[in-house]
């Protein structure tokens, strides 16, 4: 350990040389109220972030006045999550930002999101707060800039600190909110098995958000709170808020229909973001569902590896064989039908579809094409013949957005109608309708059982390297990552919501290869992944202090994996 005048010294010796000679700081040095660890710093000012291994270390204040409240695992969760957010907005306060080429001058942390997320860019060892961050060290082209440096060290760096991390300079009554809200959020998704529910919206919450590019609440002025209908009103009584009132979903099929622009998406939307907690303030922190619930959507063109999905297809024209069913280049139902299958394969218990995103030709063969194309000429049995059957006998529920199939009405449990942006219980009045329609369509399909099965990865088909034979993982977007020779896409993977969670995802895909060999499946190596995980937090991803990770579902890493071209299924 060294002293910040050491620091000072080596700054002011390496003014104006080349870029390299940064690499002189690395090392510890004491501020004494907290401890600046500098272990990786990059070799030239462009270097993404994740080149460089910042860290300070400093003593966790917080205990002396918080030590009831660290009872439960989302509490400790929450509360780095608190910190992390406080020192996000700090390096906005108080760092200058860009100066010089490339990154020079920034001082930035991984933004967090709308959702209190498990993240190593903040950990907290009983006595020890360590936050992980990034410095862009300054230089024109390549000449080092020490002035701007000493700025970022000696000024802006101690101010994030003291603002960011020291308890007297905190809101103490909104880091007890942060907490609180999540553990209610937690306590509440812990509920809904017991009440027969796959869902819960509490009344009153905002679900728009901002714009299609922020998943920040629609401007409270504007938005319409939801207001759950009498018939569908749930009362549940929580740890810190007390009793909340809101629309329960329960298990079985429930679909949302209304007029277009009357808000179902959006309602969708917000139940498909209940699988996490979200931060005070965001209008759903009381939307609350299963924490298996996945979005499923058509996307054609994606990869898929020996699928079974001959529940829903048979029969292809050139490809007899759909209980392996392998593509480069999935077709709208081929690429749907297979997203189900492999989210159940996984451990699915509710599926939500909607209509914008779904494959007509999937979703329904309506009565008078029924009567035109024989049942024997179309290889899909539609997704209506098996919605009831995925319940009956595999207990996964379906919420489905429906604005222009009826049909959907004689398979329901309940219906509900957004109108002008307010649910109405419509069940009755659809199942009237369905039972006085006298020329329906034809149930299709019984004789295909639902068939899953588990698909075991080939030994070594996971590959990092690149065409240079180096080994190559980064994502700069959520739904891409750069994976070896392939680019995984993840467009059709909606739940995911930090680039950090991405992150997390593609060193997960190399962590695991040592689970594939070629015996387990898909479904255990991924849960061995998430014990690891459990037990030794993400840092386990990376042998690097890297700060770059969030937390994500098994579900979405199965998503991925199963995107990767390049994995073969034994
Ligand atoms: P649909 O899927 O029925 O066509 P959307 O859910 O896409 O409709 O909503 C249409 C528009 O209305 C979106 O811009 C959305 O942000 C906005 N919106 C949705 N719900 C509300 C609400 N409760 N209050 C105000 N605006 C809303
Ligand atoms: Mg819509």
């Amino acid at each position: 350990m060294e002293t910040i005048e050491v620091l000072k010294n080596k700054l002011e010796s390496i003014n104006e040389k080349d870029y390299g000679a940064y690499q002189s700081l690395k090392g510890e040095y004491d501020y004494s109220k907290f401890k600046l660890l500098i272990d990786q710093i990059p070799k030239d000012p462009y270097a993404p972030p994740h080149t460089g291994i910042y860290r300070v270390k400093l003593r966790n204040n917080f205990i002396d006045q918080f030590n009831n409240i660290f009872n439960t695992k989302i509490s400790k969760i929450a509360f780095r999550d608190f910190l992390a957010r406080n020192f996000y907005k700090a390096t906005l306060k108080k760092s200058k930002g860009r100066r010089g080429t490339g990154n020079s001058g920034i001082i930035t942390i991984d933004k967090p999101e709308q959702a209190v997320l498990e993240r190593n860019s903040v950990l907290v060892y009983k006595e020890i707060i360590e936050v992980r961050f990034f410095m862009g060290l300054p230089a024109n082209g390549r000449e080092i800039n020490s002035q701007i440096c000493k700025v970022m060290f000696f000024e802006e760096l101690p101010e994030i600190i003291k603002l960011a991390l020291f308890p007297e300079n905190l809101d103490m009554s909104n880091l007890g909110k942060h907490i609180k809200t999540a553990e209610d959020a937690e306590h509440l998704r812990s509920r809904l098995e017991s009440l027969n529910l796959v869902a819960f919206i509490e009344d009153n919450s905002i679900l728009p958000r901002k714009s299609g590019t922020s998943d920040e609440p629609l401007d409270k002025n504007i938005a319409i709170p939801f207001k759950s209908p009498e018939s569908l009103l749930v009362e549940i009584d929580l740890p810190h808020s007390g009793k909340t009132k809101g629309m329960g979903i329960p298990k079985g099929i429930t679909l949302i229909v209304g007029g277009g622009y009357h808000g179902k998406s959006t309602l969708l939307n917000a139940i498909e973001m209940g699988i996490y907690n979200h931060i005070p303030g965001d209008g759903r922190e009381k939307c609350i569902s299963d924490f298996t619930t996945i979005k499923i959507r058509a996307y054609n063109g994606r990869y898929i590896e020996k699928v079974d999905i001959s529940t829903f297809i048979n029969n292809l024209p050139l490809q007899k064989n759909t209980t392996q069913f392998s593509t480069e280049n999935a077709s709208g139902s081929t690429s749907q039908a297979a997203s189900i299958m492999e989210a159940i394969e996984v451990g699915t218990n509710v599926l939500l579809m909607d209509e914008d995103t779904c494959a007509t030709n999937f979703m329904i063969r309506d009565q008078k094409m029924q009567k035109l194309v024989h049942n024997d000429d179309e290889p899909i049995t539609t997704f209506i013949d098996k919605i009831e059957n995925l319940y009956s006998n595999k207990g996964i529920s379906t919420i489905l957005v429906l604005g222009g199939i009826g049909d959907y009405f004689d398979v329901s449990n309940i219906v509900i109608q957004m109108k002008n942006y307010n649910p109405i219980n419509v069940t009755n009045r659809a199942h009237e309708i369905s039972s006085f329609t006298f020329d329906k369509r034809l149930c299709e399909g019984e004789e295909h059982q639902i068939s899953i099965k588990e698909r075991v990865p080939v030994k070594d088909c996971i590959n990092p390297y690149n065409y240079y034979n180096k080994k190559s993982i980064y994502s700069t977007e959520i739904n891409r990552i750069h994976f070896g020779k392939n680019i995984i896409d993840l467009i059709d993977v909606e739940q995911l919501i930090e680039l950090s969670q991405t992150k997390a995802i593609s060193e997960a895909i190399l962590y695991i290869n040592k689970y594939v060999n070629g015996k387990r499946p898909v479904k255990e190596i991924i849960h061995k992944l998430m014990c690891d995980i459990e037990k030794n937090g993400l840092d386990i991803l990376s042998n690097k202090a890297s700060g770059h990770f969030a937390q994500f579902r098994g579900l979405e890493l199965a998503f991925t994996i199963n995107r990767l071209r390049g994995l073969k299924i034994v």
